[in-house]
């Protein structure tokens, strides 16, 4: 396993996403619930991106999925995986993941949220193979 570690600038947070980021320091990865029309989405928004509707809520996610897609950017001083992970409530995400062998990654296959420290911010989503 590398020792190396990449380097992750701390999130930019602001009073949209604030929930977000304080869900994610305990480890929590919050999606959001649109209350008018059902369909959650990801990233937050405060207005629904299916009805534009105003009434979303915020949803902890079970932090399970599936890969449907990703890269390896092996030419990187320290290698890393950028992924879009479809959650199991519905959403994807854009994402890396880590704490995995890159050279055995499938798409479809299952992974789960492992959060990453970064530099001096609450920790982000990135994901590991389940
Ligand atoms: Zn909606």
């Amino acid at each position: 396993m590398a020792t190396k570690q990449r380097k992750i600038p701390a999130p930019d947070a602001n009073p949209e996403t604030k929930p977000f980021w304080d869900a994610a320091a305990e480890g929590k990865l919050l999606i959001k619930t649109c209350r008018a029309c059902g369909q959650t989405h990801y990233y937050p928004r405060a207005l629904c991106p299916f009805c534009l509707s105003d009434q979303t809520e915020w949803t902890v996610a079970k932090g399970t999925g599936t890969i449907y897609s990703y890269s390896v950017m092996r030419r990187a001083e320290v290698p890393y995986a950028i992924a879009y992970v479809t959650l199991d409530e519905g959403p994807s995400m854009m994402t890396n993941l880590v704490q995995c062998d890159f050279d055995t990654l499938k798409i479809g296959q299952r992974v789960k949220i492992a959060f990453t420290p970064t530099e001096g911010g609450p920790p982000v989503p990135t994901f590991t193979t389940a």
